[in-house]
């Protein structure tokens, strides 16, 4: 009789090895304790846009609440190619390239599952958002992190990516405004990101769902850039700028080839994205002028406050000019982030998550969302300044 395997080792390797989000096993402390200040979920505070909520209700009463097409409802898919071409520059055809998702999550999920075979590299940024290599590794194919840095503003060169490119490289994914830095690109930085990647013949997934959360600049995509519409999946979705993170919406637009593999995919694992997420986003394209803008206001207000707050009291931040994170350096007290982090939450209770969360070389660095109230902000300054002075 041979020994039966633990049901651990059972496991598919690339999901046993993946360790939890770092962000999680800090909520879980966070959940356990009162009055905690949070700036550490990446969450509006915001409520979804009153209309939006409205017409949905209105939407399930009139019945809508059932299977829609596999890549979603006809017209929202014409409400977001309308949107896409206005703010982005890009036109997609309604018709076979524009895919609606479960949130940016799903559709960054079916973008490398569609393109990549074992053995494939992925080329991308860290600090990045936590589901980056997690999400790479369960399509099989290889992470390879460029890390970007404080001095110039987290963006990314194309020497980063040169000192890492091989020829098994397939994809590079890119994410601006980037959670967790808040850093940009301008035009002229994506124009040479484009030409490496048009030199290296690579596929580019461009996750932009902070687009419109820019606060000195508007934001350029790096898809409306020459040669690159055609290599490129572009995703976005309703969570952030719309405050919809519960509606669970995102889309995915691309050449109809490439929609088509993730079409297939979503088709036979999730069907569709849910009706009433689907007609919540149709309103939501209605005016998004009027709804976006007034939160982009308040938290360009919160912005202004927190990196005057963080620098006036000694911590080096580069200046985030989109999202809705501040990254401050916690370096110089010599604690590992998480050790800092952690000290700040149980004498503090302030939550900000330790910058290892988003990739080793977030060490040294601290996520501080503005996603909460001015009167929160403020508060957790205070509390964070007198927390540095007792180092
Ligand atoms: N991409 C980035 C960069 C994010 O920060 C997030 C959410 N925090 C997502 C994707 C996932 O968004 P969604 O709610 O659309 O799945």
């Amino acid at each position: 009789m041979t020994a039966s395997l633990s049901l651990r080792d059972r496991l598919a390797h690339q999901v046993r090895d993946i360790p939890r989000s770092g962000i999680r096993d800090f909520f879980d402390i966070v959940s356990t304790m009162k009055d905690v200040i949070s700036l550490g979920i990446g969450e509006p505070d915001f409520d979804t846009p009153w209309h939006v909520r409205e017409s949905t209700v209105f939407s399930l009463e009139r019945g809508a609440t059932h299977y829609t097409s596999n890549l979603g409802y006809l017209e929202l898919r014409q409400a977001i190619s309308k949107y896409v071409a206005q703010n982005f520059g890009v036109t997609y055809r309604p018709d076979d390239e524009v895919l609606v998702t479960v949130g940016v999550s799903e559709a960054l999920d079916l973008a490398l599952r569609a393109l990549i075979n074992p053995g494939d590299e992925v080329l991308y940024h860290e600090p990045c958002y936590v589901s980056y290599r997690a999400t790479i590794v369960f399509a099989h194919g290889v992470p390879l992190a460029v890390a970007t840095k404080a001095d110039n503003g987290f963006r990314l060169t194309r020497a980063m990516l040169e000192a890492k490119v091989t020829p098994r490289t397939k994809v590079l994914m890119l994410n601006f405004p980037n959670n967790p830095t808040g850093a940009i690109m301008s035009r002229a930085d994506l124009e040479d990101i484009a030409a490496f990647a048009r030199e290296r013949d690579l596929i580019v997934i461009t996750d932009e769902i902070y687009a419109e959360l820019t606060y000195d600049t508007p934001h350029t995509s790096i898809v409306s850039l020459p040669g690159l519409r055609e290599r490129t999946i572009f995703l976005h979705g309703f969570s952030k700028a719309w405050a919809m993170t519960g509606f669970r919406l995102g889309y995915a637009c691309g050449p109809a080839e490439l929609i088509e593999a993730m079409m297939k995919i979503h088709q036979y694992t999730m069907l569709c994205a849910s009706s009433m997420g689907q007609k919540a986003a149709i309103e939501a394209l209605a005016r998004p002028e009027v709804d976006v803008a007034e939160m982009v206001g308040e938290y360009r207000r919160r912005r202004n406050f927190i990196a005057s707050a963080l620098t006036d009291m000694g911590l080096e931040c580069h200046r985030p000019l989109g999202a809705f994170y501040a990254f401050p350096s916690v370096a110089k007290f010599g604690l590992p982030a998480k050790e800092f982090a952690l000290r700040l939450l149980q004498e503090e209770k302030v939550a900000a998550v330790p910058g290892t969360a988003f990739g080793d070389c977030g060490e040294g660095f601290l996520r501080c969302a503005y996603a909460t109230s001015l009167e929160n902000i403020k508060e957790a300054m205070r509390r964070l300044e007198r927390f540095i002075g007792r180092l």
